[in-house]
């Protein structure tokens, strides 16, 4: 039998401090899921895996080193915990002078355990793929649905975090995800819909049968009226992004470029570094002032929000953007110090027990506008604009400042009506041109925590997950039209 997840943890610090470790964390994880997915009438993937294992993370000659083992004897925790120190001694030969400073913590003795009112690991498959089939019958019920998807997640991580400082914590988080999807095809077209409620760290409360199963008509309508509708104009429109569509944006537009190991080009990979520098913290003027941008990682049921991260820092609220002007980023205890900062936010995260922790965007979420306004409101005091729901693709450049993005579907507003679907609609813009151009965010009663669980960073790419919660938002005089071929969408792999 094996050790109690605890010892192992300590036993790796041990053999840890007396390879010579100056500092070391172990991480012992063990990662659940169970995953199915339907294609039209079918089931036609079914993924239920488990798999543990034990990450230990040092400081010796002043560098960091790494190693992640599934052997988890006392002897093969020991081997763990001696080649990270061997990693690190080696990465000090090529950094010479160079020392890892983090910035100082409290010892994190804690235990976090994500709400949950249903175990989604109880609930029969079968159980699972019938409502899903259900919802797809409904679907290709309506003429000229060719094809429909059904998806449900559902991930639980446990996990124990020890450190040489004395951290000793502890979290059990369930992730629960789903959603579904129509085409429709017409004469040269084939255009999709799709219906994705907020994932959420919560339990399988969150797949509300009744919902899922009263939207697939309208879902499969939308698609079909979707092939039908015009093309997108080209010029200067106001638009009005729904919570769902906002997630995306401000994924790519804010938190990716308030990640500091960005900003401080310590990571390139995958759409690189950012414009928003130090320099301009307090005084940048990131947008309206309407627009609050609030990173949350006590957000009950965000995605990122696990108790502590794998500093062992505790989850915190902080600003990233107050009334329009940059306000902060996210940070590890080895970035935080760079720029002065005395605390890490606390967004250290492995995806993996395998993997070394990375700076992740938190929970980031639009906050709701202070003044009573409903999206019906905000449609009938929009003149020329057009409302888009859901995510789509997009493109960003290195610096995360030039962008445009599609969407999952669109309609035209004409003199504070909406007038019929609109297709292939894209805009373009440039971060903060973007965010001045808000000037309605409604209110608190239509605040949505959409998030993303495809964020891919780092190089080998680790896959993270974040909740960013938006009411519906107005953007004045935005560039519509005109497409770029190079275009991803979200769908197809990380964000
Ligand atoms: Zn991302």
């Amino acid at each position: 039998m094996m050790r109690p997840m605890k010892d192992l943890a300590l036993h790796a610090l041990d053999a840890a401090r007396a390879a010579g470790a100056t500092y070391a964390d172990a991480r012992l994880a063990r990662y659940r899921r169970r995953d199915i997915r339907t294609q039209d009438k079918r089931v036609n993937s079914l993924t239920d895996s488990e798999d543990i294992g034990l990450g230990v993370r040092v400081v010796a000659d002043g560098s960091w080193g790494f190693a992640g083992s599934a052997d988890l004897t006392n002897e093969g925790v020991e081997a763990c915990a001696r080649e990270a120190v061997a990693v690190a001694r080696a990465s000090a030969l090529t950094r010479p002078g160079g020392k890892i400073t983090l910035a100082p913590e409290k010892a994190q003795v804690s235990s976090f355990v994500s709400p949950r009112e249903i175990d989604p690991f109880k609930i029969p498959v079968e159980r699972k793929a019938d409502l899903l089939l259900r919802v797809a019958e409904r679907m290709l019920s309506v003429a000229k649905i060719r094809k429909t998807y059904g998806a449900m997640s559902f991930r639980g991580v446990h996990k124990v975090l020890a450190s040489t400082e004395g951290t000793l914590a502890e979290s059990d988080v369930i992730t629960s995800q789903v959603g579904y999807g129509a085409t429709a095809v017409g004469k040269n077209d084939a255009k999709s819909r799709n219906y994705e409620p907020p994932p959420q760290t919560r339990g399988y409360e969150i797949v509300r049968e009744e919902d899922l199963l009263a939207n697939a008509q309208r879902v499969a309508e939308q698609a079909v009226e979707h092939l039908q509708a015009k093309p997108c104009p080209v010029g200067k429109r106001d638009l009005i992004l729904d919570p769902l569509h906002l997630a995306l944006t401000i994924h790519e537009s804010v938190g990716h470029a308030t990640e500091l190991d960005r900003v401080l080009g310590m990571e390139e990979s995958l759409a690189g570094r950012s414009f928003a520098t130090p320099e301009k913290i307090g005084n940048f003027r990131y947008g309206s002032p309407v627009v609050n941008l609030v990173a949350d990682n006590t957000l009950e049921g965000g995605l990122a929000t696990g108790g502590f991260d794998d500093d062992g820092v505790a989850g915190q609220r902080w600003d990233i953007v107050e009334e329009g002007i940059l306000r902060g980023y996210s940070t590890s205890r080895e970035v935080a110090p760079v720029i002065g900062q005395d605390r890490s936010t606390g967004g250290n995260r492995a995806d993996h027990w395998s993997s070394i922790p990375i700076v992740r965007i938190p929970n980031l979420s639009l906050m709701p506008g202070r003044r009573r306004l409903t999206l019906q409101e905000l449609i009938a005091d929009t003149k020329e604009g057009i409302y888009i729901e859901g995510m789509g693709s997009f493109s960003i450049d290195q610096m995360r400042l030039n962008f445009q993005f599609g969407g999952d579907a669109f309609w035209e507003i004409k003199d504070g009506r909406i007038t019929g679907m609109l297709k292939d609609v894209t805009y373009q813009s440039i971060t903060p041109r973007f965010w001045a151009s808000c000037d309605a965010v409604c209110d608190e009663r239509a605040w949505v925590p959409n998030g993303v669980l495809n964020c891919g960073k780092g190089d080998p790419m680790q896959i993270s997950q974040m909740t960013h919660g938006a009411a519906p938002a107005r953007f004045r005089q935005v560039d519509v039209g005109g497409a770029s071929e190079t275009m991803k969408s979200y769908r197809a792999g990380g964000i």
